[in-house]
C-alpha cells in the first residue's frame, strides 16, 4: 500500500464511520417517532399479497409509469441506486489498492457490462429528472408547479449527489483503463474506455477518485441523517415498508380509495354503543393519534407534488394541497417528538400525562410545538388550517397519484371526525344537512313518504321488495334519485330501461334511507353508523336466505354504490353492488336493450370520482355512450383516473365554496372547450354541480348535462325520452 492509499483508506474509513454513526442514530430516531403512533394490527395481515404488491409496485414502478417519462427516468435511477451501491462498496477496495475490485463478481464481464449499462441509463435518468425539476421549478415564470412548497434544495442536492456518484464511478474505471488495470473488454464497457482514453496514466488516480466517490456518498448519508424529514432522500428506504403496509394490498392503485378506514381506537373499530370519548379515541386531535402507519406515510412523502398537481382544491385556489398537508403533519410530528418521547402528551380528557420532572429537559421548541392545536387558524398557531381541512372533496386524486401509497383521504377524514364529533366544529351550513340526516333520513329533509313520488306517471308498475320475491336486482334509488328533480329523471330513465330489458327489479321505497356517505365523509361517523346499520338490517331482511352472489343491488349514485358495496361489509352487510352504467352496458351487450337512434351533437363524459377513481369503473359508461351516440365520444383532457372532481364529494355538496374559483366552473369550462353539446355524467351530484356550472355561464341552452342512462333512453326509446331534459336553465 503506497502513501496515497494510506491516506485515502484512513479518510474513507473516518468519513464512513461518522456517516454510519449518524445514520444509525437517525434510523433510531425515525423508528421512535413512527412508533409513537397508534396501533394498526390490520396492517400485518396477508403478508403474501403485501410482499407481491410491494415488489410489483417498486420493481415495476406501476404507479410512477403513469407519468411515463418521469417514471422511466426514475426507474433507471432507482435500479442504478440499488445496483451501483455495489460499486460504492467496490470503491472501498479501490481506496486500498487502485487495482482493487469486488471479490468474485468484480472480475466477471457480465458484472462489468451490467454495471456499465445501468450506470449509463442512470446518468440519462438523473439528467432527465434534473431537467424536469428545473423546468417545473416553482420560481419559473408563469404556470403552477407541482413543486410549489417542496423543499427544493433537498431535491437538487439528492440529484447532484446521484449524478456525481455516477460520474465518479466512470472516472474510477477510466483511471483503471488509463493505467491498464481494467479487466473488462471494450464492447462491455465502452464509456469507461472512452473516459480512460482522456485520463492521464496516474497510478493512484483510481484510489483518489474512489475516495471522492465515497466522500460524496457519505456526505449524502450525513446530510440525510441530520435531516430526518428529508423525504426526497429517505423515501428510497421508506417507500418499501410504506407500500408493504398499505391498507389494502390487493388493490392495484390507491389502497386508500373506495371504503374509508373505520373509526378506530387502540387498533380496534369503535363500537358506538359502548364508546366513551373519555376512554376511546374519536378521530384525531393530536398528531400522535394517527396510527404508526400514518406517521410512516408522512415520513415517506417524497415531496414530488403529483398529488398537488391533481388536487381540485389546490387547482382552484383553495389553501389545501395534499402534499403541503402531509408535510405540515410530518414536520409537526418530528418537531413535537422530543416532548412525546419524554413521556409528554395529553390523555383523552386533555390532561398532561408527563410530570414536570419528565419535561424538565425537553427543548423549548418541542414544548412550543406541542402546544399547537392540530387544527387551528394561523392566529391560533394551528398546524392545519380549518379552511384546508374543509376544502377536501375526498375525490381521491391525491391517493391515486401518490407513488408511495400515502392515504391522504383517511387522514383528512380522521381529523374531521374529531372536529365534528368532539368539537362540533365544521362549516355551519353543513349542520342543516346533518340534522336532516338524523331527523328525516335524507340530506334534503324531504318527507319520507315522498320517496316513491318519482314512480308517478310511469307506464309500468315499480314493485317494492316484499311485494315480489323473485326480483334479481334491488334498485337502490338513493336520496338524490328520490327527491332531487334532475336525479329523479335519471331514476325514471333507469327504471324504464330495466323494465324494457325485462330485468326483474324491486325498490325499498319508504324503507330506504340515506346510505350515510355525506355523514361519513364530513366526519360524523355516529350518524353514518346509525343510517348504515338501519340500511344493512333492511337489506339483510330483503335478501334473507340468499347467498352473496344473489344479493344484487343496482345504484345510480356512485356515493351509494361505494358505500353499499365497499363499506357496509364493515357492518355485516355483504352485497353485490353494481352501478347502473355497468348493468346498462351489460344489457346492451347482451342484446336486451337496442339503441336505435344515435344521439347527435357531440358528447363528452365526466367521470364521477366515486365511480371512476374510487371504484375503477371507467369502461362501462363509455361503452353505453359508444352504443348510444353518433360518432366518437369526445374525451376531456382530464379523464378516467385523472378526471377532475365536480366539487361535491366529501359532503362539499352541502358546504359553501367561498375560496378561489368554483371547482364545478373549472370542470364545466373544460367540458365546454371540447365543443360537445352534451356532457354525460353518472352521478346525481355531478349532474347538479355541472348543471349549475353550465347555467352559471349562461350556456344552459347550448350545453346539456345529462345522465348516461338518459342518453341511452333517448337512443333506445326516442319518443318516450322527449321531455325528460335534465338541464334546467335558470331564468335570466
Ligand atoms: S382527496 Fe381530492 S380534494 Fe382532497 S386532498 Fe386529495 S386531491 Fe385534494
Ligand atoms: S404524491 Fe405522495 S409522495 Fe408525492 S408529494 Fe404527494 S403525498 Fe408526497
Amino acid at each position: 500500500m503506497g502513501s496515497v492509499q494510506i491516506v485515502t483508506t484512513i479518510l474513507a474509513a473516518a468519513i464512513t464511520a461518522v456517516a454510519v454513526w449518524l445514520a444509525v442514530r437517525a434510523v433510531m430516531k425515525m423508528t421512535a417517532v413512527i412508533r409513537l403512533g397508534q396501533p394498526a394490527p390490520e396492517r400485518f395481515t396477508d403478508k403474501g399479497a403485501r410482499t407481491r404488491t410491494m415488489l410489483v409496485e417498486t420493481a415495476g414502478h406501476t404507479r410512477m409509469l403513469k407519468w411515463s417519462v418521469v417514471g422511466a427516468a426514475h426507474w433507471f435511477v432507482m435500479v442504478g441506486f440499488i445496483v451501483l451501491s455495489l460499486l460504492v462498496l467496490e470503491a472501498y477496495f479501490e481506496v486500498v489498492t487502485p487495482t482493487g475490485g469486488l471479490p468474485v463478481v468484480g472480475h466477471w464481464t457480465v458484472f462489468g457490462l451490467a454495471t456499465e449499462v445501468i450506470g449509463v441509463l442512470g446518468l440519462v435518468g438523473i439528467l432527465v429528472l434534473m431537467a424536469i425539476r428545473l423546468r417545473n421549478r416553482p420560481t419559473r415564470p408563469g404556470g403552477r408547479s407541482r413543486f410549489t412548497g417542496s423543499t427544493m434544495w433537498q431535491g437538487y442536492f439528492v440529484e447532484w449527489i446521484v449524478l456525481l456518484v455516477l460520474i465518479f464511478g466512470f472516472v474510477i474505471r477510466g483511471f483503471k483503463v488509463a493505467t491498464d488495470h481494467f479487466e473488462y473488454p471494450v464492447w462491455a464497457t465502452p464509456l469507461s474506455h472512452a473516459v480512460g482514453a482522456v485520463l492521464p496514466d496516474w497510478q493512484d488516480g483510481a484510489s483518489v477518485a474512489a475516495l471522492i466517490k465515497i466522500a460524496i456518498s457519505m456526505t449524502w448519508l450525513i446530510v440525510i441523517s441530520l435531516n430526518v424529514t428529508m423525504g426526497v432522500a429517505w423515501h428510497r428506504f421508506l417507500a418499501f415498508p410504506n407500500i408493504f403496509f398499505k391498507r389494502e394490498p390487493a388493490k392495484p392503485a390507491g389502497s386508500g380509495l373506495g371504503a374509508l378506514r373505520p373509526m378506530m381506537s387502540e387498533g380496534k373499530p369503535l363500537d358506538f354503543e359502548e364508546a366513551d370519548p373519555e376512554k376511546d379515541q374519536f378521530g384525531v386531535a393530536q398528531v400522535e393519534q394517527f396510527t404508526w402507519k400514518g406517521l410512516l406515510d408522512f415520513s415517506t412523502c417524497t415531496e414530488c407534488g403529483r398529488c398537488q398537481s391533481q388536487c381540485p382544491a389546490w387547482n382552484t385556489g383553495k389553501p389545501l394541497s395534499p402534499k403541503l398537508l402531509v408535510l405540515s403533519l410530518r414536520d409537526h410530528a418530528y418537531a413535537k417528538a422530543p416532548y412525546l418521547l419524554a413521556g409528554g402528551g395529553k390523555d383523552l380528557t386533555g390532561e398532561e400525562k408527563a410530570t414536570a420532572a419528565q419535561l424538565a429537559h425537553v427543548d423549548v421548541l418541542a414544548l412550543a410545538e406541542a402546544d399547537k392545536p392540530l387544527i387551528g387558524t394561523a392566529e391560533e398557531g394551528g398546524v392545519i388550517d380549518p379552511d384546508v381541512l374543509w376544502s377536501c372533496t375526498t375525490c381521491g386524486a391525491c391517493v391515486e397519484q401518490c407513488p408511495v401509497d400515502i392515504e391522504h383521504v383517511d387522514h383528512i377524514v380522521d381529523m374531521r371526525r374529531y372536529q365534528v364529533l368532539i368539537e362540533s366544529s365544521f362549516p355551519s351550513e353543513a349542520g342543516v344537512m346533518l340534522r336532516n340526516l338524523e331527523n328525516k333520513g335524507n340530506p334534503w329533509g324531504a318527507p319520507q313518504n315522498t320517496r316513491e313520488d318519482w314512480t308517478k306517471g310511469l307506464d309500468f308498475e315499480v314493485p317494492r321488495v316484499g311485494e315480489v320475491d323473485d326480483f334479481e336486482y334491488l334498485f337502490w334509488v338513493g336520496c338524490a334519485g328520490a327527491f332531487e328533480d334532475r336525479a329523479k329523471k335519471t331514476t325514471r330513465a333507469v327504471a324504464t330501461l330495466l323494465n324494457e330489458a325485462g330485468v326483474k327489479f324491486a325498490i325499498l321505497g319508504e324503507g330506504e334511507t340515506c346510505s350515510g356517505d355525506p355523514a361519513r365523509r364530513i366526519g360524523n361517523e355516529f350518524v353514518f353508523q346509525m343510517l348504515a346499520q338501519q340500511n344493512v338490517e333492511t337489506l339483510n331482511e330483503a335478501f334473507e336466505g340468499r347467498e352473496k352472489a344473489k344479493r344484487k343491488i343496482v345504484a345510480t349514485c356512485p356515493h351509494c354504490f361505494n358505500t353499499l358495496g365497499n363499506e357496509y361489509g364493515q357492518l355485516g352487510g355483504e352485497f353485490e353492488v353494481v352501478h347502473h352504467t355497468q348493468l346498462l352496458a351489460h344489457l346492451v351487450s347482451t342484446g336486451k336493450l337496442t339503441p336505435v337512434q344515435p344521439v347527435d351533437g357531440g358528447v363528452t363524459y365526466h367521470d364521477p370520482c366515486y365511480l371512476g377513481r374510487h371504484n375503477r369503473v371507467f369502461a362501462a359508461p363509455r361503452e353505453v355512450l359508444g352504443d348510444a351516440i353518433a360518432g366518437e365520444l369526445t374525451e376531456m383532457p382530464r379523464n378516467s383516473e385523472r378526471s377532475f372532481c365536480c366539487g361535491a364529494g366529501g359532503a362539499r355538496m352541502w358546504m359553501e365554496e367561498k375560496i378561489g374559483k368554483r371547482i364545478n366552473v373549472d370542470r364545466v369550462e373544460e367540458a365546454m372547450a371540447t365543443g360537445a353539446r352534451t356532457v354525460a355524467v353518472g352521478c346525481p351530484f355531478c349532474s347538479t354541480m355541472l348543471n349549475d356550472g353550465v347555467n352559471g355561464k349562461g350556456a344552459g341552452e347550448q350545453v346539456e348535462v345529462i345522465d348516461v342512462a338518459s342518453v341511452l333512453l333517448r337512443s333506445v326509446k326516442p319518443e318516450q325520452a322527449q321531455g325528460d331534459k335534465e338541464t334546467e336553465p335558470v331564468a335570466g
